[in-house]
């Protein structure tokens, strides 16, 4: 058999691991560099849409090229999870995002990922790899965009025909130069409710200014207070928004999701502006322990949740996360 033979005999046994594991999307892309798109990376950062994301420009040369992540690399391997569930978001209540009503998805995906790689070694010992799931510096929106699990969105989402965008991204770089999937194409069309609908005008099509963005205000700003232009628009999200994800057509397509990692907890659909105003520091900790709601600090959370009821807010509590 040769090498060829070998790694088109391997790629549905890989899809076959991902799906035991519980993914719903799965696609491969070839690891040669992705110019456009490091070309994107560049203009974005340039312009300085990335907010107070440092972190972004400090590892931008190993985002740009997934060799500096493993030198190895011959295939980036993708997959999505499903992580939608039911809920309206009741308009006098605060709001937080679906993927963080759950359990930490980092973990989740972090643990599935393993067990893929292990299952991979064990049908091909030769295989060696590094897995990713939102926290290395490896540009997983285009990647997946190039494996073909969806295309980016003028919302900038991943968006899947058969998922809508409600899916968790991971994946892994390879030593195995496995076939490709094809990438799809781009249904976007003339639509343009998601830029329409955002409280902040932080997006034009295909571009997010991540300074006027409610979801990276409310998670990766951290020690200040919210600017009072956005601060206004919270439109009651405490973590996370989900809005422009919300009026996306094709999330009339999202399925419930099978995990039960992603379940909510009852108290994290709609909960009582009054109930998280007296939430203590310990009491938050018990509540969001489990949660990805966590990471962001008792006081970032508590100036979120002040600046979502309209009162006064700051913090002076340092980073708990290292990017
Ligand atoms: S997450 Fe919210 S604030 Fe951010 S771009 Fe979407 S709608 Fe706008
Ligand atoms: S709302 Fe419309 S324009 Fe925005 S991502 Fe969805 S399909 Fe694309």
């Amino acid at each position: 058999m040769t090498d060829n033979q070998k790694f088109e005999a391997l790629y549905p046994q890989l899809e076959m691991l991902c799906r035991q594991a519980g993914f719903e999307l799965f696609g491969i892309a070839p690891a040669e560099a992705d110019l456009p798109h490091v070309l994107y990376l560049n203009k974005w950062l340039a312009a300085g849409h990335h907010g107070t994301m440092s972190w972004m420009e400090r590892y931008a040369a190993i985002r740009s090229d997934i060799r500096a992540f493993f030198p190895e690399v011959k295939s980036v391997v993708m997959v999505g999870h499903n992580y939608y569930t039911d809920g309206i978001n009741k308009p006098e209540q605060a709001h937080i995002s679906r993927y963080a009503r759950g359990r930490d998805y980092h973990k989740v995906m972090k643990k599935k990922l393993k067990t893929i790689l292990a299952g991979l070694q064990k049908i091909e010992p030769a295989a060696r790899g590094r897995i990713f799931t939102d926290t290395a510096p490896v540009m997983e929106k285009q990647w997946a965009v190039q494996a073909g699990i969806g295309w980016q969105g003028k919302n900038t989402n991943i968006l899947s025909r058969e998922y809508g965008s409600w899916f968790f991204l991971g994946g892994m770089a390879l030593n195995l130069s496995l076939p490709a999937t094809k990438p799809v194409t781009d249904y976007c069309g003339n639509c343009r409710a998601c830029i329409e609908a955002c409280p902040t005008n932080a997006l034009e099509p295909y571009r997010l200014d991540a300074g006027k963005c409610i979801s990276y205000l409310t998670i990766e700003f951290w020690n200040q207070p919210i600017p009072a232009e956005q601060a206004a628009r919270l439109e009651n999200w405490v973590y996370g928004c989900d809005i422009c994800q919300e009026v996306c057509p094709w999330n009339s397509f999202a399925k419930p999701a099978v995990e039960p990692a992603y379940q909510p907890q009852e108290i994290n659909v709609n909960p009582a502006f009054s109930d998280l105003l007296a939430l203590s520091e310990s009491e938050f900790n018990d509540r969001f322990r489990h949660s990805p709601v966590h990471r962001t600090g008792y006081h970032n959370f508590m100036r979120n949740v002040r600046a979502a009821a309209g009162l006064e807010y700051k913090t002076t509590e340092q980073p708990t996360v290292e990017k």
